[in-house]
């Protein structure tokens, strides 16, 4: 059960304001009844009329994307570039990213249309596990990777600590992977993070969020979550 607001501005009737606007209104029915009361719960089962319209159930959806490089995280773009949603070019529901990666990243990004599910995925008190692969420019020791692991201070606060793993570096070259798991989700916050101390990001991509990973998947594939994968993720 949930409010009739709320089930209203799940269904993308209108803001959460404009949909209790509605309702206050009269135009909103309720098993064929007007509805006025702000408090009313209604159920996946009830049928719920807006100005005489009915509305359709939209079917929750869940998909694993890789994002490949180059493609916004959003689902329109004003500047007309390609964004995730182009993707998914067959599917009527309409799909949003769970949280973001940045225009040159590319990885695992969850597409849905539950709200609630990407609420609760993209807020810091969840804590959700995502881990990067990084490739750095410059190659550092262990002391330098430290402040990472401690905390470090950017201009929008301190990131908790994060762990990080030198995975190879190529001297000839001079540069490095390494990855690193983080539970928090500021913008472009693993960049600023090895901008930081000094070992700026040349490649990144997310391998692994929560307990899936890309596993099967090429760069702009994508596959359903099963129904274990979405439950485990609640
Ligand atoms: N950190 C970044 O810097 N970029 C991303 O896309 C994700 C995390």
């Amino acid at each position: 059960m949930e409010r009739l607001q709320k089930m209203l501005a799940h269904a993308g009737v209108a803001s959460r304001r404009k949909s209790e606007q509605l309702i206050l209104e009269g135009k909103v029915k309720v098993n064929g009844q007007v509805v006025k009361e702000l408090g009313t719960k209604v159920s996946a089962s009830d049928t719920v009329e807006v100005d005489g319209v009915k509305l359709e159930k939209e079917q929750k959806v869940y998909y694993l994307l890789y994002k490949p490089r180059g493609i916004i995280s959003a689902v329109t773009d004003d500047k007309g570039r390609k964004t995730v949603a182009d993707l998914f070019p067959h599917i009527p529901e309409r799909l949003f990213p769970v949280g973001r990666l940045d225009y040159e990243t590319s990885g695992l990004l969850i597409m849905t249309n539950d709200g609630d599910l990407s609420y609760t995925l993209t807020h810091p008190k969840f804590k959700i596990d995502k881990t990067y692969v990084a490739r750095v420019k410059g190659i550092p020791v262990k002391e330098q990777l430290r402040p990472l692991e401690r905390g470090i201070v950017l201009e929008d606060g301190k990131t908790a600590p994060a762990r990080v793993k030198l995975l190879s570096a190529d001297p000839k070259q001079s540069k490095a992977i390494i990855e690193i798991t983080i539970h928090e989700g500021k913008n472009r916050q693993v960049r600023r993070m090895f901008d930081a101390i000094g070992f700026p990001v040349q490649k990144l991509k997310r391998e692994r969020f929560a307990f899936l990973t890309l596993h099967g998947l090429n760069a702009g594939e994508s596959r359903e979550l099963t129904s274990h994968e979405v439950k485990l993720l609640r």
